[in-house]
């Protein structure tokens, strides 16, 4: 019924349009028609330079729908959108529908942000409202992406990218999310292609440093090994999180010169430290999908000097997930080689213990978010309890992250968990520092 009423509707509207120009689902125009009344627009107003805005909608989670009703009923409901989006449009606005649950409009008479905002808080409640599908409703939200003419772009192709890049961040922001290119999505991309810069420029100047925090036996506060720790401070941006500079690195595909330079630095200074003590490295989710790593790496360290056997390379479960047979086969050829490999950050993200067993490991590190609270919180006390049993069973080392205080590191020891880091034990310092702290490590250096 909500079909042939919304088809029948639009329609009849759509006149005497040519069929290329309608959207045989709803009745509504399409991405030609889209196209035709932005680029007379954008024609218009470089006469008469007034702002206007585009606008993208996309259902949250409506593929579910067609799964679970069928596609009958999922095109039941986007006539029903279609029908409430063109009901709410402004005078002179236009929507279309692009494809699937897609739908794009056009509102000659918003010219800016607070206009746009205003306009999408509208849309969403319209969108919002139950759908009735028979003998049962749904209720969806959806996300938006607005772009302004002419800051987001002067033509069509430009505008279409910009609104396209403003709903892609209100996806990945979650549901129900609005975001507008103009103000500031352009700021973030001008300031991500300096960084971008900027980094660059570092590398090739060999300018991001390596900082090392100790990990401790926690019973006797002795250091066993380092952690090193990418450090990079640009003159003019200050000092940059590797946070932030890492994943922008990967994105980039700037991370292979900076973790080579990384290692290399990082295998110089270790080779001042005594044979027993290790370095632990971070690795990239890059470079755990490409096969060349193991032979950059080995070659690395044997240029520097440092003993495969001294050398632990951290990764995390989300980089093994890329592409696990690659990453596995990676792995195996280091760890034929002496070197060993670390869980990171193990307890977040999508950590599953049957992967434990999949993986050739020999440690695993706790995140920082457990150790945290384990001296003041039954259940993150009792996952560490429960990661320490597992990896006893599984005959992996342990490593707590983020110690802080002396009651953490007692309670830790008590859970059977023996190594760790944080910054009770010591902070990322410089090369010398780090070497200063060993030689000052006394045999039994702190109480815990
Ligand atoms: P991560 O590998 O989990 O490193 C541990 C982070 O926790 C470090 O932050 C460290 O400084 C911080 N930390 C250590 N102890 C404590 C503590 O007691 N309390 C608190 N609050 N924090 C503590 P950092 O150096 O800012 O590094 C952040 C992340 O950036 C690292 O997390 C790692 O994922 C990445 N990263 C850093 N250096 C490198 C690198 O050389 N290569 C790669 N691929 N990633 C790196
Ligand atoms: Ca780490
Ligand atoms: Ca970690």
């Amino acid at each position: 019924m909500a079909i042939e009423l919304a088809t029948g509707h639009f329609k009849a509207m759509a006149g005497l349009e040519p069929i290329s120009y309608t959207d045989p689902l709803t009745g509504l125009g399409n991405r030609a028609r889209l196209r035709d009344k932005i680029t007379k627009l954008v024609a218009e107003r470089s006469l008469d330079p007034a702002p206007f805005t585009i606008g993208l909608v996309n259902l949250d989670g409506f593929r579910p729908i067609n799964d679970l009703f069928g596609h009958p009923a999922g095109d039941d409901i986007l006539c029903q959108v279609a029908h409430r989006l063109h009901a709410c449009m402004p005078s002179g606005a236009v929507v279309v529908r692009l494809d699937g649950d897609a739908f794009a409009f056009i509102l000659p008479l918003v010219f800016d942000e607070i206009g746009a905002e205003s306009i999408s808080d509208l849309f969403k409640d319209v969108l919002s409202a139950p759908y009735d599908l028979g003998k049962r409703s749904v209720r969806l939200s959806a996300s938006f992406g607005f772009a302004i003419y002419p800051y987001a772009g002067e033509e069509y192709e430009q505008l279409m990218e910009s609104v396209d890049t403003a709903l892609y961040r209100s996806k990945r922001r979650g549901r129900g999310q609005v975001t507008i290119y103009s103000l500031d999505i352009a700021e973030e991309m001008r300031r991500t292609t300096q960084l971008e810069q900027a980094l660059r420029r570092a590398i090739i100047a060999n300018e991001v440093e390596v900082h090392f925090q100790p990990i401790v036996n926690l019973t006797n506060g002795r250091p066993i090994g380092f952690e090193a720790l990418a450090r990079w401070h640009d003159e003019e941006l200050g000092s940059v999180l590797p946070a932030i500079f890492i994943p922008l690195a990967e994105e980039r595909g700037i991370i292979e010169p900076l973790t080579e330079a990384l290692l290399r630095k990082a295998a110089r200074a270790a080779l001042d430290w005594p044979d027993d003590i290790f370095l632990s490295f971070n690795l990239s989710s890059a470079q755990l999908v490409d096969p060349a790593t193991h032979g950059k790496i080995m070659s690395i360290i044997t240029s520097a000097g440092l003993r495969p056997q001294r050398l632990e390379l951290e990764i995390t479960e989300t980089a093994m997930m890329a592409d696990p047979d690659a990453a596995h086969a990676i792995i195996d050829r280091l760890r034929t080689d002496g070197i060993s490999i670390s869980l990171d950050d193990f307890g977040t993200g999508q950590s599953s213990l049957g992967r434990l067993r999949e993986i050739a490991l020999d440690k695993v590190k706790i995140d920082r978010s457990f150790v945290s609270e384990v001296s003041r919180d039954r259940p993150s006390e009792h996952i560490i309890k429960a990661i320490v049993a597992l990896c006893e069973g599984l005959d992996l080392q342990v490593v707590a992250e983020g110690i802080e205080t002396v009651e953490q590191a007692k309670k830790l020891v008590d859970l059977g968990c023996i190594t760790g880091q944080g910054y009770h034990f010591g902070k990322p310092l410089p090369a010398a520092a780090a070497l200063e702290f060993l030689q000052n490590a006394k045999p039994i250096q702190r109480n815990c």
